[in-house]
Order: C-alpha cells, then structure tokens, then sequence
C-alpha cells in the first residue's frame, strides 16, 4: 500500500484533527506492537490502540492516508508491546514507513531537547500554527534542528573508494561523509572531508540523491565524485581502514535502504555503462 504523507501545521492538534494513529518511543527506541519487526517491510508501526501509560511528552506528526498521527514518548514498555532501536526498524522497513518513521524520530528528539529558550531561560510552549516551540517571555521561536553532511563515492576508473569506520561494529566498507561547516558550500565541504579523511584530492562533484537520517538530525546530500591526485592517508580518529575497490569485488557494503549504498550502486552501473 501506498502511504500519503503530509506534515500537520503545527505539533499540537486542531480541533478538527482527530488523534487516530500514535507511534510509540521509549527515549531514541522504538515501542512496536510485538510482531512487527518480523513483516517490517508490510506492517505499519503505528497503532490506533491507546495505551494507559502516561505519555513524557506527545506531539501531532502529520497525516498519514487523511488520519492523524501522534508522537508519543512513554516512560515504559506496554503490554503487548517490544522496543525495537530505531536502525535496526529504519533498515528494515520500506521508503514510506521509512520516510514516517524518520520524521516522526527527529521531531522527538527536537522536542525532548528543547524545553527552554535559549535567549532568556523561558519555558518554551508549541503554538497553534507553526511548528515550532515559542518563548512567551521574549518571542524565540525554535524550529526542528537539521545538520546538513555530504557523503561521497569516489571513483577511480574501475575502483571506488570507501573506508571501515571507526563508528561500524562490523567489517562493513561504505563512503566518506561528514557534516558541512557553517558557511561551506556542499562541494567544499565534500573536497573538504575527503581530503581530510583519506589524504585524496577529488573533483566533478556530481549531486545524485539525498537522505534525512534521525541519529539525530542529519540531512545526507550524496555526491559521486572523481579521483584527481594524492595517495591514501587516513584520518585514523574516523577510520578503521580505506581502499580502492574493484566494482566487481566490492566488500560488505551499508544496507539497500541508505543513501551510500544507493552512491556505491550508482557509481557502478556509471563504470559498467562507460558515463
Ligand atoms: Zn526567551
């Protein structure tokens, strides 16, 4: 099924907004009705069962198929119900619940962060039509926080290069990323953070895709780029190892669902296409 998702105005309910569906979290982990994670690809997440459990905070998502969701964060695990880490339900689920899913993660992070102005030490309350947090003592508004990172394949002929970081528990080879600096361009950012980590000067950056990512509020802007000069020098503080890899002897690459692999996929039907 196809899901039609759309943000609600403003992180509190109208009145003419029916609170239908919740989605559940227990601090950054998800609370699934059990049985979920094992058909995540065709169950929905939400729940139009209420729980008794008195919520730490809840907010209004959006609508999805015409219908409310609510955020709703819980001090405990209700019955009939399993936590679940919010990678582990993301990397198994399909684009749309993914898409929900991922929204509704960064909106909670945003609000159980951000309680008091951060100009005058006010309390902050949700208004009726913006989304967003406003100080009544001296009008801030906080608005959902983004950091904006660039992630890139680098090719060489026939190779790519991709690096073991230090963050993966497991011998898994994706692209270099990381987060843009304020007042960098994308591109010089990507230069910037390839130089840095592995010692390799690139060129050509190619925008390709983008990804929001909740851990906790990154937007990934994919790039495939070109080998210019340099030789392999990294940044042993983020990397466990780097190289270049054939494009038909890859080694463990991220999940399907995630913006570096749809880069490594690109960049290598490019070298078997000859673009
Ligand atoms: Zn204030």
């Amino acid at each position: 099924m196809t899901l039609e998702f759309t943000y609600h105005p403003a992180i509190i309910a109208g009145e003419d907004s029916p609170q239908t569906f919740s989605l559940y979290f227990l601090g950054e982990r998800l609370i699934l009705p059990k049985g979920v994670m094992a058909d995540a690809l065709h169950q929905l997440p939400w729940t139009q069962d209420s729980v008794s459990a008195k919520p730490v905070l809840e907010l209004v998502l959006g609508d999805v198929n015409g219908q409310a969701l609510r955020v709703v964060e819980l001090a405990e695990i209700p019955e009939g119900y399993e936590e679940v880490s919010l990678r582990d339900y993301l990397l198994a689920s399909n684009e749309d619940t993914f898409r929900v899913v991922n929204a509704a993660a960064q909106l909670r992070y945003w609000r159980s962060t951000q309680n008091f102005c951060s100009r005058c030490g006010t309390g902050l309350t949700p208004i009726a039509n913006d989304r967003a947090l406003v100080c009544p003592s001296c009008s801030y508004r906080s608005y959902p926080k983004i950091s904006p990172c660039v992630i890139a394949v680098v090719r060489k002929g026939r190779q790519l290069l991709l690096a073991n970081s230090n963050r993966h528990r497991t011998a898994m080879y994706s692209c270099l990323a990381g987060f843009i600096e304020a007042g960098e361009t994308a591109e010089e950012a990507l230069v910037r953070e390839v130089f840095e980590e592995a010692g390799i000067q690139v060129k050509n950056p190619q925008y390709l895709v983008s990804q929001a990512w909740p851990f906790p509020h990154q937007l990934m802007l994919g790039y495939l780029c070109e080998y210019d000069s340099g030789e392999l020098n990294i940044d042993t503080t983020e990397l466990n190892s780097a190289d270049w890899f054939d494009i038909d002897d890859l080694p463990l690459l991220p999940a399907p669902q995630t913006v570096a692999r749809k880069l490594i996929e690109a960049a290598a039907d490019r070298v078997r296409t000859g673009v």
